[in-house]
């Protein structure tokens, strides 16, 4: 078929990071490209639902407490305690800047907006709900996931929530449940609990965040317990009853845990399901997610699946890398540099856990012969200074090569620490002795570094 029997060369449905990400990069290589977006505004999940409120609030919360926590602020007899509606006050005034700034990549580089749900007629064509039908060569599905939600657990009930709709929590409660332990479930857990809130987080697993570096985990679980969290492994639930004044959850172990709100926590969903997929032949898996080669292509090679509705690592940071690849694909460039594989973890517990390369456990699979630097941040002055001395960075390196193999970090700001690692890392000349050699600003959490090279280094014989 001729380019002019078609309106777009590239289309993408979602407008997240995955959709972004395509639009742009194919945009700025000079193709024809449409996006749709089913909700009221730009940005996806990520700004509406997901990673900027989220992160709004945690750090809302985190500088409120702190202040509060001041021994100035005591001393002074200031003791209040926020509602969850001032707390939640600037998440507003982030995602509108976030909207506007993003709505400007599509007005400045000419790329038409289509809102209303899409939904794949045939191999080239969509129909968007607004009554408009585009035809295009190309697309990319970035139509991200949703909160799973089990039929038994009834979401209507005012005390049960989900990852979405626990953002609009009016009050602060008492006491919660958390569901799941994921990333999600523990990012919530330390929020809940700074603000004083009493939480149970119930693991179906044996361990949290079992992919991360197990002294990691451990440190991990130890400060949340320490903080006042009480932990539950190994536990399913068996159902969730609400209540007026609370809400039960009873595990298939027998016990029961009651709090004042509930929150689902356990799984997503990909939104697959009424995208049409059936008229083109694309079938999704049970968790509704899009099976996608190392082009991110489909088993239709002229549909692109990028972001969460692929699956793993489920992060927005990830979602835009792949589809900024995607793009590129589309463009007829393989992926180019771009790291798609090796990508960093950040999660926004309390403390701050960030880590990229390989864990110790699998170095010890691997028979790869590796050696430890560690740096305790209650060592170094600038988190003495700053009050944040609670976390460790630990490099992994080959005792040989002194190539750098996996960086771990726990700690106030671990997730911008852990990039120096990660350069470092994917240096072609660089190895450990970098860190050795070099000289880092004073006092700085940078510093970690050094320590932690040196740390290793002189474990060496
Ligand atoms: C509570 C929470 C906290 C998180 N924190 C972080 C974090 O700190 N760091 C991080 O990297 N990631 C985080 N994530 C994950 C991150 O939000 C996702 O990885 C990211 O949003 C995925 O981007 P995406 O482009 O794949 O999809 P999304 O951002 O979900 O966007 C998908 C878009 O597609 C639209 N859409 C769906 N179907 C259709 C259709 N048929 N037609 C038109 N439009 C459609 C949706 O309305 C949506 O706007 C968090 C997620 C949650 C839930």
């Amino acid at each position: 078929m001729a380019d002019n029997d078609f309106d777009f060369d590239l289309f993408v449905i979602g407008t997240g990071p995955g959709g972004e990400g395509a639009a742009m990069q194919a945009r700025k290589g000079g193709l024809r490209v449409g996006i749709a977006e089913r909700y009221r505004q730009i940005g996806g999940g990520c700004t509406h639902w997901g990673t900027i409120p989220s992160k709004a609030l945690r750090y809302t919360i985190t500088s409120t407490m702190n202040v509060m926590k001041n021994p100035v602020f005591r001393e002074m007899g200031i003791h209040t305690s926020p509602t969850m509606e001032q707390l939640r006050r600037g998440t507003a005034e982030i995602i509108a800047k976030q909207v506007t700034m993003r709505q400007s990549f599509y007005d400045r580089n000419s790329v038409p907006i289509y809102f209303g749900h899409a939904r794949f007629v045939d191999d080239h064509t969509v129909t968007i709900e607004n009554g408009e039908t585009v035809r295009s060569k190309a697309f990319v599905i970035s139509t991200g996931t949703r909160p799973y939600r089990p039929p038994e657990v009834d979401f209507d009930h005012p005390r049960i929530f989900d990852s979405d709709t626990i953002l609009d929590l009016a009050e602060k409660p008492t006491s919660i449940t958390i569901y799941g332990a994921g990333v999600i479930g523990t990012e919530y857990a330390s929020m809940y609990r700074n603000i004083g809130v009493k939480v149970n987080l119930v693991n179906t697993r044996g361990k949290l965040l079992e992919f991360l570096d197990d002294e990691i985990v451990d440190a991990l679980s130890y400060h949340l317990r320490d903080q006042g969290v009480v932990i539950r492994h190994n536990e399913t639930f068996d159902r969730i009853e609400g209540q007026d004044d609370g809400v039960v959850l009873h595990l298939q172990s027998g016990k029961q845990i009651k709090s004042d709100v509930f929150l689902w926590a356990n799984g997503r969903t990909g939104n697959t399901d009424d995208l049409g997929l059936d008229a083109i032949g694309l079938v999704p898996n049970k968790r509704g997610q899009l099976d996608v080669d190392d082009q991110f292509q489909t088993a239709k090679k002229h549909i692109y699946a990028v972001g969460d509705v692929i699956g793993y690592p489920s992060l927005a940071s990830a979602a835009y890398t792949q589809g900024r690849a995607a793009g590129m694909h589309v463009l007829g460039r393989k992926d180019g540099n771009l790291r798609v594989k090796d990508l960093p973890t950040g999660i926004y517990t309390s403390p701050e856990i960030s880590s990229v390369g390989q864990t110790e456990r699998e170095l010890t699979e691997r028979r790869v012969p590796y050696e430890v630097g560690q740096s305790q941040f209650k060592s170094l002055a600038r988190a003495q200074i700053m009050g944040t001395t609670v976390g460790m960075l630990k490099i992994l390196f080959h005792r040989e090569t002194l190539k750098i193999l996996g960086v771990h970090c726990f700690g106030a700001n671990a997730s911008e620490i852990v990039h120096i690692g990660q350069a470092v890392m994917d240096s072609e000349d660089l190895t450990l002795e970098y860190f050795v050699e070099t000289t880092f600003n004073y006092p700085t959490m940078a510093e970690a570094y050094r320590v932690a090279a040196l740390n290793g280094y002189n474990r060496l014989f």
